[in-house]
């Protein structure tokens, strides 16, 4: 199965990770979010993530099922858009 589309992976509760290429900082969000900001239909590996630290848009878009490997400092970040 793969999840081509945000709407597929927020079916299955999917999280989503993206690593940055530069610096290897990782930002984690829930699919069902994201697919309510950007849409259901939409492709999540051209998400344009950007990095905060190093402000690269290189980022490496990967899918994983929960319940994954929580670790306390897992921070799952939530996508800010002014509508709601
Ligand atoms: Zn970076």
């Amino acid at each position: 199965m793969t999840f081509d589309t945000l709407g597929k992976a927020a079916l299955h509760q999917m999280l989503l990770t993206a690593t940055c290429r530069r610096c290897g900082r990782q930002a984690k969000f829930v699919a069902e979010d994201l697919a309510r900001v950007y849409g259901s239909s939409r492709n999540p590996h051209t998400l344009p993530f950007k990095c905060t630290t190093c402000d690269a848009k290189d980022c490496e878009v990967r899918l994983m099922g929960l319940p994954f490997d929580r670790k306390p400092d897992t921070i799952i970040w939530r996508p800010t858009k002014g509508r709601r």
